[in-house]
């Protein structure tokens, strides 16, 4: 048989490789940027068009290229920054594998211009598929520009899978931020579409990760520092009431590379243990520097994860310095385990000064009642009853009756346990408890019903929401005091996006920019207090995935809010509450599933019953 084997052409070859080290354009994003600070550049800018589908452009002020290592840069193991196997053990670039732009040119259109100190004229080079199309000198600063303009165009399968652009984009201000972060001293700026979205002058550390997250971020975080022979640790950890149901803000570099690892992760998780609640992901800025000799950044082609010689060692030491900094600022004390989850929000109520939450129950309030009684469909709460409604939220665990004879099964008012053994018929005719402040059981002529009482109230407000947003015919109440809440700028351009729909749901914003939003009126369905948390769990939800039409936007924000507001499960609910939700539950077009796909109630019937005492 004749030979078969070959060898691949280079550009063949490239796309392969560009497979590995190009996912999407926030992965040209970061290798341009570390480029740029390996070329010693005091000054970078990004320009990003269509979430970098269209245009991925870095501006440096560095070192720059001569004519010929222009050419060469391209070449697929072609790097300035090794020379030896050995070299690999003593890195202190970001690069070293010399794929990054062969890869890039392979997939896409791109245009170098470079200039270095000695020379007098610049490069310009196009290379497209990487093929060079043109090479001609170029008046250029020193330093170097290089455009990766229609990333994939070759490779339309890739190109398809794309994210929508606000989910690339996310992705590119990830990588933004994580270089950005480990290089305060250097400046960046960032545009998208011909806007500025991030302008960070050069800076210690603390103030860069102000400038990016926004300023109230300052009094939040808790400076760590060590250093031990192995080991140096510098940063921030966020005080343990600002952490997060969502991961958040959770950076470790290691030698200014920002890296991903479990295995530190747990350490600082672990440092924090009793300090937040078990779904709080703590947030942390932590900078570790260590002997290059002793780590290993070769085991992943796009490098965010490295191997250390001493994990132990640095495992244990991470945890104890955080510790210690968490112990030494007074975090541990002032915190109380039992306080109302409101208060792990993690923002801060402007001008509004702390005060201790007081616990107080109206047992006998009933937010229901009033316009239960007036036969209005709408969720009834009202303005004036938010207190008491609020009052409904906290405590409730520690003040709600142990009615621990019958098991499990917790009767919570008192009218319902008289009468279900004398005429458990209510007005309407219905009869319900709850079980575990969790579920509603009512009977059925065959049976019976168990309804969760959180996924149900989902189903209402979702339609509810949903019907308002597309009909527009919300209603607001106005506040006395307009709320100002700060978010980051991304955020703040988050919500601005979203900001028809808010307005269809009744809120009413008289500010919306920089990192400050005024709202000067809420929808009628939510409390004050809870609006900070549902802003954030929305922008959250929205950074996570985004449909782009507006059809689905509409519906990801009904079932966003609907989940932010829904009755929790643990909180007990009287007769006329459980009477109402029911109600309300059964005049839903879709009753029977969530917001989210979930069962909402399943029916026990007699015969399912017989079965059980055959
Ligand atoms: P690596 O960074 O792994 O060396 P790259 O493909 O990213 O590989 O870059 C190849 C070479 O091109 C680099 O080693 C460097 O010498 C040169 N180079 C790339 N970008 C720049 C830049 N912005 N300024 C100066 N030189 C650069
Ligand atoms: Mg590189």
């Amino acid at each position: 048989m004749a030979d078969i084997i070959q060898l691949l052409p280079d550009h063949v070859a490239n796309q392969i490789a560009a497979g590995e080290v190009v996912q999407r354009p926030a992965s040209v994003v970061k290798e341009l940027l570390e480029n740029a600070i390996d070329a010693k550049a005091t000054s970078v800018t990004l320009v990003i068009k269509d979430a970098g589908k269209t245009l991925v452009q870095v501006t440096d002020n560095g070192i720059g290229m001569s004519v010929t290592d222009a050419r060469i840069s391209f070449e697929r193991h072609a790097t300035s920054k090794i020379k030896s196997a050995e070299d690999l053990f003593n890195l202190h670039t970001k690069g070293f594998r010399g794929e990054a732009l062969a890869s890039i040119a392979a997939i896409a259109h791109v245009e170098l211009k470079t200039k270095n100190e000695d020379s007098e004229i610049g490069t310009h080079l196009t290379i497209e598929g990487s093929k060079v199309i043109s090479q001609e000198p170029a008046v250029v600063p020193k330093g170097t520009t290089i455009s990766v303009k229609n990333l994939f165009y070759n490779i339309p399968a890739r190109r398809n899978f794309l994210k929508s652009n606000p989910v690339e984009t996310r992705h590119i201000i990830d990588e933004f931020h994580r270089v950005a972060l480990a290089h305060p001293n250097v400046a960046f700026q960032m545009l998208h579409n011909g806007s500025d979205v991030f302008n960070l002058p050069s800076s210690n550390s603390r103030q860069r990760i102000v400038n990016i997250f926004g300023s109230k971020t300052n009094e939040k975080l808790v400076p760590v520092s060590e250093e031990t022979e192995i080991l140096k640790i510098n940063g921030f950890v966020l005080k343990p009431e600002f952490g997060k149901k969502s991961r958040g803000e959770q950076f470790f570099f290691v030698n200014d590379r920002f890296i991903k690892s479990a295995y530190l992760h747990h350490a600082v998780a672990s440092a924090f243990e009793g300090l937040v609640k078990n779904d709080i992901h703590p947030g942390y800025f932590l900078f570790l520097e260590v002997d290059p000799h002793s780590i290993d950044i070769n085991i992943h082609p796009t490098k965010t994860e490295i191997k250390f010689d001493d994990e132990h060692s640095i495992y244990a030491m991470l945890r104890a310095t955080v510790k210690h900094s968490l112990g030494q600022f007074n975090i541990a004390p002032i915190l109380d385990f039992e306080r109302d989850k409101g208060f792990d929000t993690p923002y801060d109520y402007s001008k509004k000064q702390p005060t201790a939450p007081s616990i107080e129950v109206d047992r006998d309030f009933n937010p229901f009642r009033e316009k239960a009684k007036q036969g209005n469909i709408n969720f009834p709460f009202k303005r004036e009853q938010s207190q008491s409604w609020e009052s409904l939220y906290v405590g409730l665990k520690d003040d709600a009756p142990a009615i621990s004879s019958l098991g499990d099964i917790e009767f919570e008012s008192e009218e319902v346990t008289g009468n279900l053994f004398e005429n458990p018929e209510t007005e309407t005719g219905q009869i319900s408890f709850q079980i575990q402040n969790k579920y509603i059981v009512s009977p059925l002529k065959n049976g019976m019903m168990v309804i969760h009482q959180n996924l149900a109230h989902q189903r209402v407000l979702y339609e509810e929401l949903l019907k308002n947003i597309t009909v527009k015919e919300a209603v607001s109440q106005q506040l006395l005091f307009p709320l100002q809440l700060h978010f980051s700028k991304p955020d703040v351009e988050i919500i601005e996006k979203i900001r028809e729909q808010l307005e269809h749901t009744g809120f009413i914003f008289s500010q919306l920019k920089d990192e400050t939003i005024e709202i000067s009126g809420i929808p009628v369905l939510i409390l004050e207090s809870h609006v900070v948390n549902l802003l954030s769990q929305l922008v959250h939800d929205i950074k996570e995935e985004v449909p782009e039409s507006g059809f689905s936007q509409n519906d990801m924000l009904a079932k966003s809010m609907a989940a932010s507001m829904a009755i929790k499960t643990g909180i007990s609910l009287g007769k006329e509450e459980r009477e109402h939700l029911i109600n309300q539950l059964f005049a839903c077009k879709e009753p029977s599933v969530s917001p989210t796909n979930k069962p909402v109630f399943t029916i026990l019937e007699v015969n399912d019953l017989d079965k059980k005492f055959m």
